[in-house]
Protein backbone atom coordinates (compact mmCIF):
# COMPACT_ATOMS: atom_id res chain seq x y z
CA UNK A 1 0.00 0.00 0.00
CA UNK A 2 0.88 3.37 -0.53
CA UNK A 3 1.87 6.06 2.22
CA UNK A 4 1.52 9.36 0.85
CA UNK A 5 2.67 10.70 4.60
CA UNK A 6 6.10 9.54 3.44
CA UNK A 7 6.09 9.55 -0.41
CA UNK A 8 4.30 12.23 -2.81
CA UNK A 9 1.73 10.85 -4.97
CA UNK A 10 3.03 12.14 -7.95
CA UNK A 11 7.21 11.91 -7.64
CA UNK A 12 7.57 9.21 -4.84
CA UNK A 13 9.88 11.37 -4.09
CA UNK A 14 10.06 11.52 -0.04
CA UNK A 15 13.27 14.28 1.31
CA UNK A 16 11.02 17.33 -0.08
CA UNK A 17 7.89 17.42 1.78
CA UNK A 18 6.99 20.33 3.78
CA UNK A 19 3.93 19.56 6.54
CA UNK A 20 2.03 21.85 8.01
CA UNK A 21 -1.51 22.70 9.27
CA UNK A 22 -3.80 25.07 7.16
CA UNK A 23 -6.74 25.49 9.67
CA UNK A 24 -8.26 22.66 10.73
CA UNK A 25 -6.37 20.29 8.84
CA UNK A 26 -2.82 19.02 7.64
CA UNK A 27 -1.56 19.87 4.35
CA UNK A 28 2.06 18.41 2.57
CA UNK A 29 3.86 20.47 -0.20
CA UNK A 30 6.20 18.39 -2.34
CA UNK A 31 8.92 20.62 -3.21
CA UNK A 32 10.58 18.25 -5.59
CA UNK A 33 7.38 18.24 -7.91
CA UNK A 34 5.12 20.82 -6.49
CA UNK A 35 2.14 19.15 -5.84
CA UNK A 36 0.16 19.94 -2.73
CA UNK A 37 -1.78 17.22 -0.80
CA UNK A 38 -3.61 15.92 1.76
CA UNK A 39 -2.62 12.32 3.00
CA UNK A 40 -5.93 11.02 4.16
CA UNK A 41 -8.80 10.32 1.85
CA UNK A 42 -11.14 10.43 4.31
CA UNK A 43 -14.86 10.17 2.34
CA UNK A 44 -14.37 8.85 -1.37
CA UNK A 45 -16.83 8.20 -4.05
CA UNK A 46 -18.50 5.37 -3.77
CA UNK A 47 -16.99 2.31 -5.97
CA UNK A 48 -14.12 4.71 -6.88
CA UNK A 49 -10.68 5.49 -5.19
CA UNK A 50 -11.63 9.19 -5.50
CA UNK A 51 -13.05 12.00 -3.96
CA UNK A 52 -16.61 13.20 -4.27
CA UNK A 53 -18.02 15.91 -6.37
CA UNK A 54 -20.65 18.34 -4.59
CA UNK A 55 -24.28 17.88 -6.16
CA UNK A 56 -24.18 21.45 -6.86
CA UNK A 57 -21.77 21.20 -9.51
CA UNK A 58 -23.82 18.13 -10.66
CA UNK A 59 -26.86 20.27 -11.25
CA UNK A 60 -25.28 23.02 -12.12
CA UNK A 61 -23.56 21.11 -15.39
CA UNK A 62 -26.92 19.13 -16.20
CA UNK A 63 -28.68 22.70 -16.28
CA UNK A 64 -25.81 24.05 -18.32
CA UNK A 65 -25.67 21.01 -20.73
CA UNK A 66 -28.56 22.58 -22.53
CA UNK A 67 -26.99 26.24 -23.63
CA UNK A 68 -23.74 25.25 -24.32
CA UNK A 69 -23.84 23.05 -26.91
CA UNK A 70 -22.90 25.45 -29.52
CA UNK A 71 -19.70 26.69 -27.54
CA UNK A 72 -18.78 22.73 -27.41
CA UNK A 73 -18.96 22.41 -30.95
CA UNK A 74 -16.51 25.18 -31.19
CA UNK A 75 -14.15 23.80 -28.81
CA UNK A 76 -14.47 20.21 -30.40
CA UNK A 77 -13.52 21.69 -34.15
CA UNK A 78 -10.56 23.80 -32.22
CA UNK A 79 -9.11 20.82 -30.67
CA UNK A 80 -9.95 18.46 -33.50
CA UNK A 81 -7.33 20.45 -35.18
CA UNK A 82 -4.62 20.37 -32.80
CA UNK A 83 -5.38 16.90 -31.89
CA UNK A 84 -4.63 15.87 -35.04
CA UNK A 85 -1.62 18.09 -36.13
CA UNK A 86 0.17 16.06 -33.01
CA UNK A 87 -0.97 12.49 -34.51
CA UNK A 88 -0.30 13.60 -37.79
CA UNK A 89 -3.26 11.15 -38.99
CA UNK A 90 -7.26 11.62 -38.57
CA UNK A 91 -8.18 11.14 -35.10
CA UNK A 92 -10.55 7.96 -34.92
CA UNK A 93 -12.11 7.75 -31.36
CA UNK A 94 -11.47 9.63 -28.08
CA UNK A 95 -12.19 8.64 -24.52
CA UNK A 96 -13.37 10.47 -22.31
CA UNK A 97 -12.93 9.64 -18.36
CA UNK A 98 -15.35 11.29 -15.98
CA UNK A 99 -17.64 12.72 -18.92
CA UNK A 100 -20.38 14.09 -16.91
CA UNK A 101 -23.19 15.25 -19.46
CA UNK A 102 -20.66 14.23 -22.12
CA UNK A 103 -21.26 17.65 -23.48
CA UNK A 104 -18.69 16.48 -26.35
CA UNK A 105 -20.63 13.16 -27.57
CA UNK A 106 -22.51 15.09 -30.56
CA UNK A 107 -19.66 18.12 -31.69
CA UNK A 108 -17.20 14.74 -32.03
CA UNK A 109 -19.60 13.01 -33.61
CA UNK A 110 -20.23 15.65 -36.31
CA UNK A 111 -16.68 15.03 -37.11
CA UNK A 112 -17.12 11.43 -37.48
CA UNK A 113 -14.94 10.66 -34.11
CA UNK A 114 -16.49 7.84 -32.22
CA UNK A 115 -16.85 9.38 -28.65
CA UNK A 116 -16.77 6.96 -25.70
CA UNK A 117 -17.39 8.50 -22.25
CA UNK A 118 -17.42 6.93 -19.04
CA UNK A 119 -18.31 8.80 -15.82
CA UNK A 120 -18.59 7.16 -12.16
CA UNK A 121 -21.34 8.86 -10.93
CA UNK A 122 -24.55 6.75 -11.31
CA UNK A 123 -26.39 10.11 -12.25
CA UNK A 124 -24.81 11.15 -15.45
CA UNK A 125 -25.61 7.50 -17.28
CA UNK A 126 -29.07 8.36 -16.10
CA UNK A 127 -28.73 11.63 -17.95
CA UNK A 128 -27.07 9.82 -21.03
CA UNK A 129 -30.03 7.79 -21.17
CA UNK A 130 -32.36 10.37 -21.09
CA UNK A 131 -30.55 12.21 -23.75
CA UNK A 132 -29.31 9.45 -26.11
CA UNK A 133 -25.87 10.05 -24.92
CA UNK A 134 -23.55 7.09 -24.38
CA UNK A 135 -22.05 7.32 -21.11
CA UNK A 136 -21.14 4.00 -18.96
CA UNK A 137 -20.56 3.49 -15.64
CA UNK A 138 -17.42 0.88 -17.12
CA UNK A 139 -14.65 1.69 -14.79
CA UNK A 140 -11.42 2.28 -16.61
CA UNK A 141 -9.71 -0.62 -16.09
CA UNK A 142 -12.86 -2.25 -17.70
CA UNK A 143 -12.41 -0.46 -20.74
CA UNK A 144 -11.05 -3.01 -23.67
CA UNK A 145 -10.34 -0.43 -26.53
CA UNK A 146 -7.52 1.84 -27.72
CA UNK A 147 -7.96 5.30 -28.43
CA UNK A 148 -6.18 8.13 -30.38
CA UNK A 149 -7.18 10.81 -27.50
CA UNK A 150 -8.01 10.30 -23.92
CA UNK A 151 -9.20 12.90 -22.25
CA UNK A 152 -9.63 13.82 -18.75
CA UNK A 153 -11.11 17.48 -17.16
CA UNK A 154 -11.90 17.74 -13.68
CA UNK A 155 -10.53 14.45 -12.88
CA UNK A 156 -6.85 13.80 -11.55
CA UNK A 157 -7.40 16.37 -8.98
CA UNK A 158 -10.18 13.75 -7.29
CA UNK A 159 -7.95 10.36 -7.61
CA UNK A 160 -5.90 9.46 -4.97
CA UNK A 161 -3.26 7.62 -6.46
CA UNK A 162 -2.28 9.55 -9.15
CA UNK A 163 0.47 7.11 -11.16
CA UNK A 164 -1.87 4.15 -10.73
CA UNK A 165 -4.24 6.48 -12.67
CA UNK A 166 -2.05 7.57 -15.07
CA UNK A 167 -1.26 3.98 -15.67
CA UNK A 168 -4.87 2.92 -17.30
CA UNK A 169 -4.54 5.34 -19.50
CA UNK A 170 -1.58 5.38 -20.95
CA UNK A 171 -2.47 1.16 -21.67
CA UNK A 172 -5.28 2.64 -23.70
CA UNK A 173 -3.64 4.94 -25.97
CA UNK A 174 -2.90 3.88 -29.27
CA UNK A 175 0.75 4.49 -30.47
CA UNK A 176 1.30 7.93 -30.90
CA UNK A 177 -2.14 8.90 -29.15
CA UNK A 178 -2.70 11.62 -26.76
CA UNK A 179 -3.78 12.52 -22.87
CA UNK A 180 -5.21 15.81 -22.69
CA UNK A 181 -5.62 16.90 -18.74
CA UNK A 182 -7.71 19.81 -17.81
CA UNK A 183 -7.32 20.78 -13.88
CA UNK A 184 -7.36 23.90 -11.54
CA UNK A 185 -4.23 25.52 -11.51
CA UNK A 186 -2.78 25.91 -8.17
CA UNK A 187 -0.48 29.02 -9.50
CA UNK A 188 -3.84 30.79 -10.24
CA UNK A 189 -4.94 34.32 -9.20
CA UNK A 190 -8.35 32.53 -7.37
CA UNK A 191 -5.85 29.58 -5.67
CA UNK A 192 -3.55 32.35 -4.35
CA UNK A 193 -6.11 34.67 -2.77
CA UNK A 194 -7.08 31.09 -1.52
CA UNK A 195 -4.35 30.37 0.19
CA UNK A 196 -3.26 34.17 2.15
CA UNK A 197 -4.88 33.26 5.15
CA UNK A 198 -6.41 30.18 6.71
CA UNK A 199 -8.83 32.57 8.59
CA UNK A 200 -9.78 33.67 5.38
CA UNK A 201 -10.70 30.82 3.22
CA UNK A 202 -11.11 26.88 4.58
CA UNK A 203 -9.87 26.11 1.35
CA UNK A 204 -6.13 26.30 0.61
CA UNK A 205 -6.00 27.18 -2.86
CA UNK A 206 -7.58 24.00 -4.55
CA UNK A 207 -7.34 22.10 -1.44
CA UNK A 208 -10.93 21.77 -1.23
CA UNK A 209 -11.48 19.03 1.37
CA UNK A 210 -13.18 16.48 0.88
CA UNK A 211 -13.93 16.81 -2.71
CA UNK A 212 -10.18 17.94 -3.51
CA UNK A 213 -7.22 16.97 -1.78
CA UNK A 214 -4.38 17.30 -4.48
CA UNK A 215 -3.62 20.44 -5.87
CA UNK A 216 -1.26 20.51 -8.96
CA UNK A 217 0.90 23.21 -10.70
CA UNK A 218 2.14 23.03 -14.14
CA UNK A 219 5.93 21.62 -13.22
CA UNK A 220 3.87 18.82 -11.06
CA UNK A 221 1.80 17.53 -14.64
CA UNK A 222 5.31 17.87 -16.06
CA UNK A 223 7.02 15.31 -13.81
CA UNK A 224 3.77 13.36 -14.09
CA UNK A 225 4.23 13.34 -17.71
CA UNK A 226 8.29 12.07 -17.92
CA UNK A 227 7.07 9.41 -15.21
CA UNK A 228 5.95 7.53 -18.09
CA UNK A 229 6.33 7.01 -22.41
CA UNK A 230 4.59 10.27 -22.74
CA UNK A 231 6.32 13.24 -24.70
CA UNK A 232 4.95 16.31 -23.42
CA UNK A 233 3.56 18.45 -25.99
CA UNK A 234 1.84 20.95 -24.04
CA UNK A 235 1.41 22.66 -20.47
CA UNK A 236 0.03 26.00 -20.20
CA UNK A 237 -2.25 27.98 -17.59
CA UNK A 238 -5.66 29.48 -19.25
CA UNK A 239 -8.47 31.13 -17.84
CA UNK A 240 -12.28 29.22 -18.00
CA UNK A 241 -12.83 31.22 -20.61
CA UNK A 242 -9.99 30.30 -23.32
CA UNK A 243 -10.84 29.90 -26.85
CA UNK A 244 -9.49 26.57 -27.33
CA UNK A 245 -9.10 25.23 -23.94
CA UNK A 246 -12.25 26.88 -21.80
CA UNK A 247 -14.81 24.83 -19.91
CA UNK A 248 -17.87 24.00 -21.68
CA UNK A 249 -20.22 25.85 -19.04
CA UNK A 250 -22.73 28.87 -18.46
CA UNK A 251 -20.81 31.71 -16.83
CA UNK A 252 -21.85 34.86 -15.98
CA UNK A 253 -20.36 38.43 -16.76
CA UNK A 254 -18.80 38.41 -13.37
CA UNK A 255 -17.16 35.29 -14.18
CA UNK A 256 -16.34 35.62 -17.70
CA UNK A 257 -14.09 39.06 -16.86
CA UNK A 258 -12.75 37.53 -13.80
CA UNK A 259 -11.75 34.75 -15.49
CA UNK A 260 -10.77 36.64 -18.52
CA UNK A 261 -8.91 38.99 -16.70
CA UNK A 262 -6.79 36.14 -14.67
CA UNK A 263 -6.33 34.37 -17.87
CA UNK A 264 -4.65 37.58 -19.49
CA UNK A 265 -2.45 37.53 -16.47
CA UNK A 266 -0.95 34.49 -16.64
CA UNK A 267 -2.93 33.63 -13.41
CA UNK A 268 -5.66 31.51 -14.93
CA UNK A 269 -7.22 28.69 -13.07
CA UNK A 270 -6.67 26.34 -15.58
CA UNK A 271 -3.93 23.84 -16.08
CA UNK A 272 -3.51 22.02 -19.65
CA UNK A 273 -1.87 19.39 -19.80
CA UNK A 274 -1.52 17.32 -23.79
CA UNK A 275 1.36 14.93 -24.03
CA UNK A 276 1.99 12.37 -26.89
CA UNK A 277 2.69 8.58 -25.96
CA UNK A 278 5.68 7.55 -27.43
CA UNK A 279 5.61 3.70 -26.48
CA UNK A 280 3.57 1.14 -28.49
ZN1 LIG B 1 6.37 15.36 -5.54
Amino acid sequence: MNNFEQSCPVCSGSDALNKFSWGEYPVIHCNQCGLDYCSQMVEKESGGNSSPVHLEGIEMMANAFHKTNELATQYARRRINIYESILKRKCQNILEIGCGPGVFYKPYKQESIQWDGIEINSYWKDFGEKNNIPISDKPLELVEKTYDVIMAHQVIEHVEDPLAFMRSIVSRLKPGGIIHLELPNQNSLTARLRRISSKLSFDYGFIQPPMHLRAYRKQTIKHLFRQFDLYSKMVIDCGNTDGIWGQVRDYNLFQKSFYSFAGKIGLGSLLIGLAQYSGD
